[in-house]
């Protein structure tokens, strides 16, 4: 059989331990003996970060910007423990952060569904994208606790020497206080975001802020939107049958329960730390979470959603074979070529991804799993629970015989 070409190339990010295990056994077992498979490939392992003070993942995520497709194998955060482990330079940076600040975009994370594997909402019978505005709010908020009573107000001072106060509360102490900002330019970007990941996905895409009770604050984030979508996007979700609604968050809170999915919804910092949380859980697994940094000009970053698996790749380095679920991996693999296919006219590799990853869910709704999944199983009768290479080549059998 002869093999997909490929125009442009993937830039590729490898990591570290247990993810970085299974990135070379996906691609050796389901992407090359199919794919003629075209990448930049750029180590963000641990090692290599240290030994290019971190210049390779500054590297990879302007490589990023220039091709528009990359697929990032998870990779180490370091803390104080890794620096020793590793005997590190230094404690580096998130390579995550690192590309996020240099792309500007936001995080889509969404669920991959199988049929033996039911959400705890049962209504829930397609995935949820949510979409987290990862910038500003509390997560930079300056604060302060008084035990003394007294006034606290909020003063800004412009670059002209203008100055604007409020005055917060009067009050009796002990208290607590908290300032909080965010930037317009943050939120467009924002913005640009989910309505080019709504259109490249074709899904309604939700927004939902406090704006009733912050007036100024929310209503900004609201507003922003509200005119981007008019000046630049309604056309076109018009031209694809799909949606923009905007509405409270407490209301999207109970729509979203109630709703079949199968729609993004768009939150603030910290609604979309609390709420991606909620809906992965409902729906199963870390396991099966995948994860897709999107930049405002529409260059995509694939990834899965959880970290290195380090428990497992300790067992691993002691010669046990370890049932680690490839899955968001392999699908991190199948968005990024899909995307790439599209992007350049190759519809034998949008065909490709699309196959190989209804093989993956065969495989899994056929019973063979990792054993993650298998303990999440309500039929646990049909289940055999397999390793990570068991896993991979049963796919691999399912993806050859097209079934
Ligand atoms: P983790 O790697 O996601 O693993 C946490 C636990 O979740 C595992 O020990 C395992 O549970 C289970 N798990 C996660 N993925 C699994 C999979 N594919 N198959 C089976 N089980 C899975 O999170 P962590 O242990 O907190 O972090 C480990 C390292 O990853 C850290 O150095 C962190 O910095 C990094 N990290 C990277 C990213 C990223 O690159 N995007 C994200 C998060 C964390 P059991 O051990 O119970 O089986
Ligand atoms: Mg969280």
């Amino acid at each position: 059989m002869e093999k997909i070409r490929m125009k442009t190339p993937l830039v590729e990010m490898d990591g570290d331990e247990m993810t970085r295990i299974l990135w070379k056994q996906i691609k050796d077992i389901l992407i090359l003996p199919y794919v003629d498979l075209k990448t930049e490939y750029y180590d963000l392992g641990l090692p290599e970060r240290d030994r290019t003070s971190d210049k390779v993942t500054v590297d990879a995520a302007n490589a990023a910007k220039k091709y528009g497709v990359a697929v990032k194998c998870a990779t180490i955060t370091p803390n104080k423990q890794r620096v020793e482990e590793y005997g590190l330079h230094e404690m580096w940076k998130s390579p995550n952060a690192t590309i996020r600040a240099i792309l500007d975009g936001t995080v889509f994370r969404t669920p991959i569904i199988v049929n033996n594997i039911k959400p705890v909402v049962k209504n829930w019978e397609k995935p949820i994208t949510i979409a987290r505005h990862a910038f500003g709010d509390i997560y930079k908020a300056s604060e302060i606790r008084t035990e003394e009573g007294g006034t606290a107000t909020l003063t800004f001072t412009g670059i002209s020497g203008k100055t604007e106060t409020v005055e917060i509360c009067n009050l009796p102490g002990p208290m607590v206080l908290q300032g909080q900002f965010n930037k317009d330019s943050s939120i467009r970007s924002f913005a640009h975001s989910c309505f080019r990941y709504a259109i490249a996905t074709k899904q309604d895409l939700w927004f939902s802020t406090k704006d009733t009770i912050s007036k100024k604050y929310d209503q900004t984030f609201k507003l922003i939107f509200e005119e981007i979508y008019n000046a630049e996007y309604k056309a076109k979700f018009e031209e694809l049958g799909i949606s923009y609604f905007y509405t409270l968050i407490d209301d999207a809170v109970a729509r979203v329960i109630r709703s079949d999915g199968g729609f993004i919804w768009a939150c603030k910092n910290y609604d979309g730390d609390v709420m991606s949380d909620m809906v992965s859980t409902a729906f199963g697994s870390l396991a099966m979470m995948t994860s897709v940094l999107v930049s405002p000009e529409g260059n995509f970053e694939y990834e899965a959603a959880h970290g290195t698996v380090t428990r497992h790749y300790y067992r691993y380095l002691q010669g046990e074979k370890t049932s680690t679920n490839p899955m968001a991996t392999i699908f991190a693999w199948t968005g990024a070529l899909r995307k790439r296919g599209e992007l350049d006219g190759i519809s034998g590799l949008q065909n490709f991804a699309d196959k190989l990853e209804k093989a993956c869910i065969d495989t899994i709704e056929s019973g063979i799993m990792t054993k993650d999944l298998a303990l999440l199983c309500e039929d646990a009768s049909s289940v055999t629970a397999v390793d990570s290479e068991g896993f991979l080549t049963a796919v691999a059998g399912k993806f050859s015989r097209g079934t």
